[in-house]
Order: structure tokens, then sequence, then C-alpha cells
């Protein structure tokens, strides 16, 4: 499953038709949840017309909640990129997974000793490890293990000649591994595919790693999945090291939005 320069070229074109389809999809979800937000106090409490224009209010926000992550998506926003401390951020990334992927989920966090600081965008860092996260606990519908692993990675000439696109150097690595249902090799091929999902329509949108996909190449890093039917999946991101300076820890400013479920 090994991004090649034309799944990126595939990538960008869909990206950019995404983009302009889903900012005019946003504008006419707009006016249709607008009228429908003025209609509804209007209608009296027994209206036989109210299920009906409740239900309708509902698809209008779905429809809008999933422009805005395709816009998301598409949006190619500059990352804000510095120098982080990806094991500082973990203590709370761990307690943010426990709640959100319930108790039949043990989360367990794998910290490295004198871990690099990585150049990347920590918001998007935070963003990534919650999209693999939620792919995990959806492929261990009765619970399992999601390990959060880090690690200073030299990635060699040899590593680099087997991987196209990435350049031989110093990576922090960021591991999420599952104890899940893993994928056959025809899934696994296509997993960076923008909207390839094996979700139940409303479940899935596709997207999660071709985001995951594209931030780890606009950050200069690379992805890599490993995974077996009935053994669980991991996904390694590699970030570039940051190098010449001292990492500051970087938090968000905005609380981390969970997408779906
Ligand atoms: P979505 O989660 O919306 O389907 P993604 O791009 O995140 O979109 O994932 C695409 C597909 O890759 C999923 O539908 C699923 O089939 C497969 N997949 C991703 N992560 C995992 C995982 N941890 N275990 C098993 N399958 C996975």
């Amino acid at each position: 499953a090994a991004a090649s320069a034309r799944d990126a070229q595939r990538m960008q074109a869909m990206g950019q038709l995404t983009g302009g389809i889903a900012h005019d999809f946003n504008n006419l979800l707009a006016v249709v949840l607008g009228n429908l937000e003025l209609i509804r106090p209007k209608l009296p409490a027994d209206s036989p017309l109210l299920p009906r224009v409740e239900r309708a209010i509902w698809g209008a926000r779905r429809g809008a909640s999933l422009t805005s992550q395709l816009l998301a998506f598409a949006r190619k926003q500059p990352l804000a990129t510095a120098p982080i401390d990806v094991s500082a951020m973990l203590p709370d990334m761990a307690t943010l997974l426990r709640r959100t992927l319930g108790a039949p989920i043990e989360v367990r966090v794998v910290d490295a000793a004198g871990l690099w600081p990585a150049m990347a965008d920590a918001t998007q860092v935070e963003s990534a490890l919650l999209n693999l996260a939620l792919n995990a606990r959806d492929a261990m519908p009765n619970g399992g293990r999601l390990t959060i692993e880090v690690a200073n990675k030299v990635l060699d000439a040899d590593y680099a000649a087997r991987h196209a696109e990435v350049a031989p150097g110093d990576y922090v690595m960021l591991a999420v591994s599952d104890t899940g249902t893993g994928m056959t090799p025809e899934v696994l091929e296509r997993v960076f595919e923008p909207f390839f999902t094996t979700k139940e329509p409303g479940r899935g949108t596709g997207l999660g790693l071709a985001m995951v996909f594209g931030f780890a190449k606009q950050s200069g890093g690379h992805v890599k999945i490993y995974s077996e039917p009935g053994e669980g999946t991991t996904v390694r991101l590699y970030l570039p090291r940051a190098v010449g300076v001292a990492a500051a820890v970087q938090r968000p400013s905005a609380p981390v939005e969970l997408p779906r479920g």
C-alpha cells in the first residue's frame, strides 16, 4: 500500500474538485437550514409537519457536517509547523482517547525517553492521531487494545530506496496499533484514496486516512501501514525531526473536534 506519485496527483485533483463542490454545497445547505429553522417555531406543537421539518433539519445538518469535513480535507490550509514535543502531548491524548473510545478498548501508551522534537503542526498531529484511533475503534467492535507508541527512527538510504518519496534522515515515529479485524491486501491497497471506505453510509467518509496521508506529505513525513486480516493493524506516521531548536510544547488553541460517533 505504498503511496505513489500517481496517488498524490490523483489526491490533488480530487481535492480541488471536492473543494469547489463542497463550498457551493455548504452555501446551499445554509439556505436550506436557515429557512427550515425559520419555519419550525411557526408550527404548532401538535403539527404533523413538525417531525418532517425536524427530519429535514437533521439531514441538512448532517450534510453540512460532511461538507465541512470535505472542505477541511480539500482546503490545504497552511500548516502551523513548529518544533513540537510529541511525548508531552501523549498524556492528554491518552485521556481524551480513553474517554472517547470507552471501556472495552484498553489504551496503552509507549513513550520513549529522549524523543527528538518533531517539526509538525501540533493540531494536525492530534487530529491525525484521533482519526487513527477512531479507525482502530471501528475495527474492534468487541473491544481490544489500542497502543500508541513513539520512537526516534533513522530512515536510511536503503529504506528510502524501497519507499518512493521518502528522504533518508531522522524522523519521530508515532505508531497507532490495534488488535482489530485487520485489512485484506485489496483494502490495504486503496485506503489512502479519498472516499474509499468499507463502512456503512453515514459511518465512514473515506477521508480519514487520505487526510493523514496528505498531512504527512505536507509535513515532509511519511505514513506506512501494516495490516493482516484477523491480526490487527499498525499505522506508522513519520514526522521529520526538528533540528537545531529546543522543542516547545505546542497546545492547539481550540479543543480537538471529535469527528463522528
Ligand atoms: P473511513 O474511516 O471513513 O472509512 P478512512 O480513510 O479512515 O475512512 O479508512 C478507509 C478504510 O480503511 C476504512 O473504511 C477501513 O476499511 C480501512 N481501515 C482504516 N483503518 C483501519 C483499521 N485500523 N483496521 C481495519 N481497517 C481499517
